[in-house]
């Protein structure tokens, strides 16, 4: 395995599809189904040809690359990430995954795979577009509906639907795009962490044992303006008080259940928003994250409970609207076994780690046999256009990736 050759791939390709952005000098913008998306997959394919492989795009606009094995009846090893950014995101978000698949097939054609071997090319994970997420990985599992394509619409209005067509697709035949998942053995994404935990910590490589799950609530807190003068303060119905009592309590509820398990209140709203008028409601979200399930069930009670009591005492009222739930997902004990063994085997320093974002893995995850890679980000940034991982950390990714690919197939 020639390290410094498979560093230099990296970088010239990484480097390659850095044009394909919609925002040229403020980082990298490829929402979806646009022309720089086309551009990109274009690209990828021709990358992914180049290094031997079958290439399609399937119904959901995905990157499917094929490399077949001596015995094609066997379920097949799957390598892969997305290929879309956020609004002024980054080069490495998910592209670095699609090309360390790319590598691995590269390295791949040289042996004799008894396993067919993909490399993926997620179309739209991070769901800036249309607000969704994960769209790519859910329609190979086939759970996207024809509603969602007509219901989930861009700052434009456009539909999924008539952004899929404009993009060459027929929208009609996304349920082509399913696998039998009988015929997946297992799914490995490698991905920049994001965060500062290994850029800090000094591993070279992350290994992912859990993804976390998510709840997301929108909280209205109701009560009644008047006037912040006159009205004793055992007369008002204030809006602001009933649910600050709660906020503030938010955070010692995740720090009480540890293994990170965080919760955040990042929006506040107060109306009528006077400084002399007793507000009237508020509305504030809670976004709580753990790998417990029951620890982010447990939190989200305490917050009714809160809630009860506060509106109690003042005579307010609330509502608390579900937007997100996603189940925390473990991922494989045996895959991640393998891949310390091959860190080891390699010299590498690696800490197992849960990831605080969801990713394909997480979607993929919840059905087969998955496992994540992470590596650096430079001072944790990341959906920036400071985002900056070195290629030569990617390799190593790559590397201990083909070892646990090369045992299995
Ligand atoms: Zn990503």
């Amino acid at each position: 395995m020639n390290m410094d050759e498979m560093t230099e791939n990296l970088k010239k390709n990484l480097r390659a599809l850095h044009q394909y952005t919609a925002t040229p000098g403020e980082g990298t913008t490829r929402l979806p189904f646009t022309k720089e998306a086309r551009a990109a997959a274009n690209h990828i394919r021709s990358m992914m040809e180049e290094v031997g492989l079958e290439v399609r795009e399937d119904e959901a606009g995905n990157i499917i690359g094929l490399l077949k094995g001596a015995d094609p009846s066997l379920p097949a090893l799957v390598v892969g990430s997305h290929f879309d950014t956020v609004n002024n995101g980054g080069d490495f978000d998910g592209l670095a995954g699609v090309m360390t698949g790319i590598e691995i097939a590269r390295m791949l054609k040289r042996e004799t795979l008894k396993r067919n071997f993909i490399v993926l090319g997620f179309c739209d994970e991070e769901g800036m577009r249309f607000g969704t997420g994960y769209f790519g990985s859910k329609s190979i599992l086939g759970q996207v509906t024809q509603e969602e394509l007509r219901h989930y619409k861009d700052k434009d209005d456009v539909s999924v639907y008539e952004a899929m067509k404009g993009y060459g697709l027929v929208p009609e035949n996304l349920p082509r795009a399913a696998w039998d998942l009988k015929t997946i053995k297992a799914f490995v994404e490698m991905h920049i962490e994001q965060g500062p935990v290994l850029y800090q910590s000094g591993d070279e490589l992350g290994l992912v044992e859990c993804i976390v799950g998510i709840q997301r609530y929108i909280v209205t807190v109701r009560g009644r303006s008047d006037h912040a003068g006159t009205t004793p303060m055992d007369m008002r119905i204030d809006a602001v008080e009933a649910a600050t009592r709660v906020i503030s309590r938010i955070p010692d509820w995740a720090r009480e259940k540890g293994e990170g398990t965080v919760a955040t209140t990042g929006y506040i709203k107060v109306l009528p928003g006077g400084m002399n008028i007793v507000a009237e409601e508020v509305q504030f979200s809670v976004d709580v994250r753990s790998r417990n399930k029951a620890s982010i069930d447990d939190i989200v009670a305490k917050i009714r409970d809160g809630l009860d009591e506060s509106c109690k005492r003042n005579g307010a009222t609330y509502t608390m609207d579900n937007k997100l739930t996603i189940t925390p997902v473990n991922l494989s004990r045996d895959m991640l076994s393998r891949l310390e063994k091959f860190c080891k085997n390699r010299g590498y320093s690696y800490r197992r780690m849960i990831s605080g974002a969801g990713h394909d893995a997480l979607a993929i995850g919840q059905v087969l046999e998955t496992v994540m890679v992470f590596v650096p980000s430079r001072d944790g940034r990341s959906h920036c256009p400071v985002e900056w991982t070195e290629y030569g950390d990617i390799s190593k990714a790559v590397a201990v990736i083909y070892d646990l690919i090369m045992e299995m197939q």
